[in-house]
């Protein structure tokens, strides 16, 4: 069972060798103004630390530009275009899949960069996270040739390609194919603890952030309470360090 006691012994190792271990925070679907993103947001500023926010250009509302005025941490990110599945049928769920044409595909990205742009300016990173985390293999070309920068998704991140940088999340606090509730503590510290042990011992670039993904929308009382355990464990600690999302991109 894995401990804080743990995580902490494997972040003494990264300050021994003087490296300092990068995180970030993605939360996705945000559409509209609420008392569950007022929480999240509030909780980002508590922790000092940025937030990457994955946005549904279909369906975005002004309440959510009004309430993300005056929060500087916050950059916005394009959350594929509706959220739809296009994906055949018996096929994992996809919104950016290789049944729709390249070019369907690259206008419906350049939309939802567009009409984010228009809403939120220049909060807007280019940086793209398919729905569900999945796109077709050609999408890199796609986005590049649409405006973007990178792509998130979920797993080790690849090297660039087609100009696009990767910046993938890790650890999903939520236990989507089970109780759908909060992932247990352990289990999760287990998965950082591996996740920072490949990076020291250079089996994956130490580099490469590591991304906690969360759904503001989607969290009861015990996802508050694990997000809340592992920013205070995390946010502040003297061997991490939480970067501005805009300045994590790399190509
Ligand atoms: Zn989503």
């Amino acid at each position: 069972m894995t401990s804080w006691t743990a995580v902490n012994e494997e972040l003494a190792r990264w300050t021994d060798l003087g490296l300092r271990c990068t995180f970030w925070l993605r939360d996705d679907d945000a559409v509209a103004a609420g008392p569950q993103l007022d929480r999240l947001l509030n909780r980002c500023t508590q922790a000092g630390i940025p937030l990457g926010l994955a946005v549904i250009p279909a369906d975005t509302e002004r309440s959510l530009a009004d309430a993300l005025a005056e929060q500087p941490h916050a950059t916005v990110l394009v959350h594929g275009w509706a959220h739809a599945d296009h994906a055949a049928p018996g096929k994992k769920k996809c919104e950016f899949g290789p049944e729709r044409p390249p070019e369907l595909r690259r206008a419906e990205a350049e939309r939802g960069l567009s009409v984010l742009r228009a809403l939120f300016g220049n909060r807007v990173l280019p940086l793209f996270v398919p729905p569900w985390n999945r796109m077709a293999p050609d999408m890199p070309a796609c986005l590049s040739a649409a405006g973007y920068r990178a792509v998130s998704a979920f797993g080790p991140s690849p090297a660039p390609r087609d100009g696009i940088a990767w910046i993938n999340t890790h650890l999903d606090l939520i236990d989507w194919r089970g109780s759908r509730s909060a992932v247990p503590l352990d289990a999760l510290l287990d998965l950082l603890c591996r996740e920072l042990r490949e990076r020291r011992e250079g089996q994956r670039d130490p580099h490469e952030p590591i991304g906690l993904l969360t759904h503001h929308r989607a969290h009861d009382e015990a996802i508050w309470d694990l997000l809340d355990r592992l920013l205070d464990g995390l946010a502040g600690h003297p061997a991490v360090e939480w970067p501005a999302v805009g300045t994590l991109c790399r190509t």
